[in-house]
């Protein structure tokens, strides 16, 4: 029998959360082998049958979780009060290394898988393979592209302009032969792009949106729409589309939300599959007096809603729009409580349920054998200590061992 290699590691904890809602394993065991969990359980069980000549790593009373998800990012943008005249000064080599720093950063708060829901020159593909070939630290990354809009509509800027059906599907399609992993749509306006369409406003009709979601799925991908209108939503639903990215149901008429709409679509939604990212970050929290209390209020009422009809809510922090940086990951998760969410749902949305909802579920999003060692370690009982995760004491990505905030792969103390 050969030694077995340095990075192999026997990992002790007080407490494992594998993932799967509410099952909690004290004093227990996980095994990292060539990058996966090639065990996990038990300590006394998982020691009997492993190599005793494997390193042992005791993380003394910490706690072991799956790493993050978080399902809705921009890597392009820089979360400055003004990030698309940021990138619209910058060229593409200085943003994509800026885009190598801040997937660091989401590494450091304890996310290990990244959906990059819109880039500019299909720059997110290549950060994807330099972190995928070892090359950078980082998140896996998942990639859609410059996503597509309206000539003039929401992002435009970010090269991804195309008009009807048959320009939609050959956009579609030009993604996807360039390797995106999904496809992008702007479904309604959003509120971010001057002089575009507002977010209640539908971009695409039925026949683009089916389109784009068709072509997704031939090519065995996946599909995601930006949708904040009513009629947006229920188009998206019915083209097929797998995630629904803020969902907000907004109406124009001020803080107004169609929670009618909201109650009709929720069954269809839950019943389909169809996951809701709303797109909450804790930078949020700090332009609560600019927002105000009743508009965020009633988001968390509609989260609420859709979570208790059963619809999967995912979080996802829109990480690189204003104030919404790529470092307080686990933050934004505090307004999922906040809408209702036990703290056993609220870790899902986070881990497991958002990997299914990325088609990542084989991979990545529990603590069980076989998938990646996709780890987060925290100090306390997350439980019990919410807080906690929002300072990882480590965190294992594919296997790799990072410490937050060192700059080189560093050892644990
Ligand atoms: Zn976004």
């Amino acid at each position: 029998m050969t030694t077995p290699p340095a990075t192999d590691r026997v990992l002790l904890a007080a407490l494992l959360l594998p993932g799967p809602r509410g099952e909690a394993v004290p004093d227990a065991a996980v095994v990292v082998r060539d990058g996966l969990i090639a065990d996990a359980g038990p300590r006394e069980q998982v020691l009997a049958r492993t190599d005793p000549r494997t390193p042992v790593l005791d993380l003394a009373g910490r706690t072991l979780l799956p790493g993050f998800i978080d399902a809705h990012a921009h890597l392009v943008f820089d979360a400055s009060p003004e990030p698309v005249a940021a990138l619209r000064a910058a060229d593409d080599r200085s943003v994509l290394l800026a885009m190598a720093g801040r997937a660091r950063a989401l590494l450091d708060a304890g996310v290990t898988t990244v959906r990059d829901l819109g880039d500019r020159s299909y720059l997110s593909l290549a950060l994807r393979d330099a972190v995928a070939d070892g090359t950078l630290a980082g998140p896996r990354i998942l990639t859609a592209g410059p996503p597509l809009t309206i000539t003039g509509g929401h992002c435009w800027f970010l090269g991804g302009e195309a008009d009807g059906e048959e320009e939609v599907r050959r956009a579609a399609r030009a993604r996807l032969r360039a390797g995106t992993d999904w496809i992008k749509v702007m479904a309604t306006g959003g509120t971010f792009t001057p002089g575009g369409p507002p977010p209640w406003r539908s971009q695409y009709g039925l026949p683009e949106l089916t389109a784009a979601a068709e072509e997704a799925h031939r090519f065995g991908r996946r599909a995601a729409a930006h949708v904040h209108g009513t009629a947006g939503i229920e188009d998206a639903v019915a083209a097929g589309f797998d995630t629904l990215e803020h969902c907000s149901f907004s109406t124009g008429a001020g803080v107004a939300t169609d929670r009618d709409a909201a109650r009709r679509l929720a069954d269809r939604l839950a019943a389909r599959d169809t996951a809701v990212c709303p797109t909450l970050s804790g930078g949020l929290r700090d332009k609560l007096p600019d927002l105000g209390e009743e508009l965020v209020q009633r988001v968390l009422d509609q989260i609420g809603l859709l979570h208790r009809h059963g619809v999967r809510v995912i979080a996802g922090t829109d990480a690189g729009m204003p104030g919404s940086g790529f470092g307080r990951f686990a933050e934004g998760l505090d307004w999922f409580a906040e809408a209702g969410l036990s703290t056993a749902e609220v870790l899902e949305s986070a881990t497991t349920g958002a990997a299914h909802a990325l088609g990542l579920a084989d991979r990545t999003g529990r603590i069980a054998p076989g998938l990646d060692a996709d780890l987060l370690v925290v100090d306390d009982d997350p439980r019990t200590s919410p807080a906690t995760l929002r300072t990882p004491h480590a965190v294992f990505a594919r296997g790799r061992l990072h410490r937050p905030h060192d700059s080189v792969e560093g050892s644990l103390r």
